[in-house]
Order: structure tokens, then C-alpha cells, then sequence
């Protein structure tokens, strides 16, 4: 017999989920989210059964990352893209990332976002998330999230990250297509080197194309990605011309979207992405567990041992074989 938490978590994530005649209801994906981001590393009974309920239903989803420095204009850009996917009849759930914010959540990034286009859509989800919890980095709660609206049944889950540091790095490890904005009026070419993400695209969109400059970032992006080795040598990035304002160039770039996510899913890179996404999942899950037992002190607690090294009592060697055994 199935316990009563066992049937309220079913309830929850079955009135989350949406789907052909099945509409998700966006508060109880909105509590599910909340599970991902409350737990900061360290999932309770309720997150567990929740992501092992979700399991069966997550990998459809084409998770799409959009990275870029701020003022490019990423939020106009997804504004504009999610009403072009929408037009294509999917379901959307957009996670606006800030690497930089410890504030979740709240209204910060919420007003950010130009999103009001989709207000009352029952079919786009916008949900904006701090990613520098107290564990550091996108490595926690964002693949989590993504998870949880992949699992509730939204057929594209856009990431929207500032670029900066190393979060374009981050979001390219946790998407299958990672678009890179660029603008120009924006220190052009050198941007581009400057931030690593001539490894990253998979797509590359310079917006503001309506402005002068936008020829020359295309021209100086295309000659640097002609330059570099990559991987993945079937996949050639394109470099796209769009204007998220004045809303041209849409259809190419959802066009190269799909592109993409074909070929990845006939070269076998897909699957491959998916490992490795996997692996850092796991990885993060249990060094976050870890460090709360470390946390926890005790006996061998890492104050203790810290102490020890420190006064010279014991080697860093040992201390590391105290605080796993
Ligand atoms: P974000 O910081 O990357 O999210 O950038 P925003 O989407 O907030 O856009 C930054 C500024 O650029 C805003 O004032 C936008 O109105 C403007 N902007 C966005 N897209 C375009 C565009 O295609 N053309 C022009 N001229 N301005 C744009």
C-alpha cells in the first residue's frame, strides 16, 4: 500500500505535469522548483521522491542554454524566441539564471526579464534562479531544475545565463544547444576571445543587427571560429544575424535550433551530452553531501582536522582519509 506522502508527491507531480490533453499547473511546477532550490545540495525525502517519480518522463526535451554579456540582449532575445516556439505549438519553461545573484527567486531577475509578452500563457513557464548558493556555481540547483521542467513535459527548456566568469562554460555543459550572443558597440571581436566562447556555441547570434557594427562582429566571429579546432568538427556554428527588437532573424535561429538538435541526435553526440550532464549531475549531489556531513562536524569534524593540519599534528593526507572514512 502506497503511503500518504507516496500519494500526495503523485498528485503533485502528476498536476505539474502537462501534456497532450493534460494542462500542467504552473504552482505546482512553480513548489517543485522550490523543492530543487530550498534543498541547496542536500536533498530531503520529499525532493527524492519527487526527482525518482520525474525519472521516467526526463530526456525529451530540448534543453537550449543562451549566454552572452549583459546588455546584449538576452532577455529580449528569449522574450522573442519563446513567442516564435510558441507559434510552433511548444511548451516552453525558461530558467533565467544569475550566476553572480546568492537571491532567488524574487522579483530581481523577474523585472529583469521582458517577459510580459507571456503573461497568463499557460504554455510558458519563467522562472528566475540565484545560482551562487552557498555551494558555488550552476552546478546544483540549475540541472536540477532544468530536470524537473523536462520531466513535467515542456518540450524546450531555455536557460538564460549572463556571461560572465565561467558560467558560459557551465551552461554549455548543462544544454544540448548553447546559442552565444554577441551585439556589437560592445568591445566587437575582442568579446568574443576574451570570454572563451569560441569553444561553446553551438549557434552563434549576433542581435542588434538593426545597428552599424553588427557586419563587422559577424565578419571578425566568423574568421575566429574559422581558426579554431573543435571537437565536434561535423557541427559547423553558424553565425546569425538577429535583431530580438525588431524581432528579424527569428525563424533562422529556431530554424538552427532544430538543426542542431537533429544533428546531435544522429551523430550520437546527444547521447554522449547527456552523459556527461549526468555525470557532473551525480558528481555535485554527492560532493554537496559530503561537504554537509563535513559540516556537521563531530568526531572528525573539518574544524577539527583543519586544527590539526594547521598545528602541524597531522598531515593533510591523513586528515582527508579522517574526513571520507
Ligand atoms: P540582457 O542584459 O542581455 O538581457 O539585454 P536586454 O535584453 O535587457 O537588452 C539590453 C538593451 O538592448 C535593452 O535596452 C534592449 O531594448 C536593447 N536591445 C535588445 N535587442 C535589441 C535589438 O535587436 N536592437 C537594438 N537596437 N536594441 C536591442
Amino acid at each position: 500500500m502506497p503511503g500518504r506522502r507516496d500519494i500526495e508527491v503523485a498528485d503533485l507531480v502528476e498536476t505539474a505535469r502537462g501534456g497532450p490533453g493534460h494542462r500542467g499547473s504552473p504552482r505546482a511546477v512553480a513548489r517543485l522548483i522550490s523543492l530543487v532550490e530550498d534543498a541547496d545540495g542536500v536533498a530531503g525525502p520529499l525532493l527524492r521522491e519527487v526527482m525518482a517519480m520525474l525519472s521516467p518522463h526526463v530526456g525529451s526535451a530540448h534543453v537550449i542554454g543562451l549566454t552572452g554579456a549583459p546588455g546584449v540582449g538576452k532577455s529580449t532575445t528569449t522574450n522573442a524566441l519563446v513567442g516564435e516556439l510558441r507559434r510552433a505549438g511548444k511548451r516552453v519553461g525558461v530558467l533565467a539564471v544569475d550566476p553572480s545573484s546568492p537571491f532567488s527567486g524574487g522579483a530581481l531577475l523577474g523585472d529583469r526579464i521582458r517577459m510580459t509578452d507571456h503573461a497568463g500563457d499557460p504554455g510558458v513557464y519563467i522562472r528566475s534562479m540565484a545560482s551562487r548558493g552557498h555551494l558555488g556555481g550552476l552546478s546544483w540547483s540549475t540541472p536540477q531544475a532544468i530536470r524537473v521542467l523536462d520531466g513535467v513535459g515542456f518540450d524546450v527548456v531555455l536557460v538564460e545565463t549572463v556571461g560572465v566568469g565561467q558560467s558560459e562554460v557551465e551552461i554549455a555543459g548543462l544544454a544540448d544547444t548553447t546559442v552565444v550572443l554577441l551585439a556589437p558597440g560592445m568591445g566587437d571581436g575582442i568579446q568574443a576571445a576574451k570570454a572563451g566562447i569560441l569553444e561553446v556555441g553551438d549557434v552563434y547570434a549576433i542581435n542588434k543587427s538593426d545597428r552599424d557594427g553588427a557586419t563587422k562582429v559577424r565578419r571578425d566571429l566568423r574568421s575566429m571560429l574559422a581558426l579554431g579546432t573543435r571537437d565536434e568538427a561535423a557541427w559547423r556554428p553558424p553565425v546569425l544575424a538577429i535583431s530580438a527588437q525588431s524581432r528579424t532573424g527569428l525563424d533562422e535561429l529556431v530554424e538552427s535550433l532544430e538543426k542542431h538538435r537533429t544533428w546531435l541526435a544522429e551523430s550520437g553526440a546527444l547521447g554522449a551530452r547527456r552523459e556527461r550532464r549526468a555525470r557532473e549531475e551525480i558528481e555535485a549531489i554527492a560532493v554537496a553531501s559530503l561537504r554537509a556531513r563535513w559540516e556537521q562536524g563531530g568526531r572528525e569534524g573539518l574544524d577539527d582536522l583543519a586544527a590539526a593540519v594547521a598545528g602541524g599534528t597531522l598531515d593533510p593526507y591523513a586528515a582527508a582519509d579522517a574526513l571520507l572514512g
